[in-house]
């Protein structure tokens, strides 16, 4: 993001913590978050804040971005390179790498060939842990439990900030339809 993406960013925190931006402030945030994309990073502004009254820092923002491209990936299958490039390894995988980071960022990709091989290293390692089915569902939506609020593409997080090791809170399986209202 350009500079003056984060003087916006830094007003959408202020707008929440009162705080004074200045010019040292624009310089410094600028060098820790320049590469995210704006909108993802000011989506975490406002999910940290949901979430927790901390004093919002950079890591915060790169953790809850990194978060979100994540829950991208897990959503979107990537779509087979151009037959053409089978013969070249390393175009073949610069494709893969490039699908996988269109994808992270919010790219919606045509599926080209119908992916019947093994996923790619690189798609398993982006991936992770989140290749569960139930998650992967659970976070087209928001999660309504209060502390933790998680935002569509956003995985739960326990109130330390960490990932659930379940697939979602119980509140947002329940708003996904994954589980019906339990009867009495
Ligand atoms: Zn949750």
């Amino acid at each position: 993001m350009t500079p003056e993406e984060v003087i916006d960013l830094l007003s959408t925190a202020a707008a929440y913590d009162r705080r004074k931006v200045g010019e040292a402030d624009v310089i410094a945030w600028h060098a820790a978050v320049k590469d995210l994309d704006f909108l993802d990073a000011q989506d975490a502004v406002i999910g940290h804040y949901t979430e927790t009254t901390d004093w919002l820092m950079p890591a915060h923002v790169r953790k809850r971005v990194k978060d979100i491209r994540a829950a991208r990936v897990a959503f979107a299958p990537v779509p087979a390179p151009p037959a053409e490039l089978a013969d070249s390894p390393g175009a073949y995988q610069a494709a893969i790498q490039d699908a996988v980071a269109k994808i992270a960022r919010g790219f919606a990709l045509p599926k080209q060939i119908a992916a019947k091989a093994e996923p790619s290293q690189e798609y398993a390692e982006v991936r992770g842990a989140d290749h569960d089915p139930v998650r992967i569902e659970a976070i087209r939506v928001s999660c309504p439990w209060p502390p933790c609020k998680a935002l569509p593409g956003a995985v739960c997080v326990d109130a330390d900030g960490r990932r659930l090791t379940a697939p979602a809170h119980e509140a947002r399986l329940k708003a996904a339809g994954l589980v019906g209202e339990e009867v009495p």
